[in-house]
C-alpha cells in the first residue's frame, strides 16, 4: 500500500496538529451549545474521531452516507443519500464533518438537506478544502489544509475503497491509475 504513494502531502504529525488546533478553536466556539458533529462516511471517519477527542465540550456525534464519486477520481455530479441520520437535527447546532470539499455539490446536498430539516445553526469542519474545484458556492468555516486541485488519498479518503487506512495524506503513484485518469 505505502508503495502506490508517489509523495506525503500531510504527515501524520500535521493532521495530528490540525486536529488539534480545529479542536480547540471548536471547544472555544461552542461552549454550551451542544453540538451535534455530523460525520460524513466514510471519508471524513478518522478526521471525526480525531478532531472530536480534542474538543473538550458536551457534544454528539452522528453519521450520513452520501456518495458522488462512484469509485473513481472524477466527480459524477449526482449526490446520492446513501445512509441518513439516526438524530433529529430540528433546532440543533450542527458541524459538518468532511474530508474533503472539491466541487463543493456534496457540502450543498448535506447543507441544502439540514436546513429543509431545520437545524438552528450548521457550520463545516473539513480536513482538506481544494478552493479551486468549486463549482457551487458552499465554504467551509474550519479547514484544517487547504490544496491545489490534486487527487489525494489515506486518512479515510480512498481510491476504488483502499488507502482509507494509511495515517497520512498523500498522492498516488501515476501507474496506480492505469487508464482512469485523475482530475
Ligand atoms: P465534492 O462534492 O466537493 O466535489 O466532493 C466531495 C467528495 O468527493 C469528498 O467527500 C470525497 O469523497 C471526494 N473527493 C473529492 N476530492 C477528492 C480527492 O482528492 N481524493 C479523494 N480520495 N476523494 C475526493
Ligand atoms: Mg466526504
Ligand atoms: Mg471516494
Amino acid at each position: 500500500m505505502n508503495n502506490d504513494i508517489e509523495r506525503t502531502l500531510y504527515s501524520v504529525e500535521d493532521i495530528k496538529e490540525a486536529a488539534h488546533r480545529l479542536g480547540q478553536q471548536l471547544t472555544e466556539d461552542y461552549q454550551d451549545k451542544r453540538p451535534i458533529l455530523i460525520s460524513v462516511l466514510k471519508g471524513a471517519i478518522l478526521w471525526t474521531v480525531d478532531v472530536m477527542r480534542e474538543m473538550d465540550i458536551m457534544a454528539e456525534v452522528d453519521f450520513i452516507d452520501v456518495s458522488s464519486y462512484h469509485g473513481g477520481v472524477a466527480s459524477a455530479g449526482e449526490i446520492q443519500l446513501v445512509h441518513d441520520l439516526s438524530a433529529d437535527v430540528a433546532g440543533r447546532n450542527v458541524i459538518i464533518m468532511e474530508d474533503i470539499i472539491d466541487t463543493g455539490r456534496t457540502l450543498q446536498f448535506l447543507i441544502d438537506l439540514l436546513k429543509q430539516r431545520q437545524a438552528k445553526d450548521i457550520k463545516v469542519c473539513t480536513l482538506l478544502d481544494k478552493p479551486e474545484g468549486r463549482v457551487v458556492a458552499a465554504k467551509a468555516d474550519y479547514v484544517g489544509f487547504k490544496l491545489p486541485k490534486e487527487f489525494v488519498v489515506g486518512y479515510g479518503l480512498d481510491y476504488k475503497e483502499f488507502y482509507r487506512n494509511l495515517p497520512y495524506v498523500g498522492v498516488l503513484k501515476p501507474s496506480v491509475y492505469e487508464g482512469d485518469r485523475p482530475e
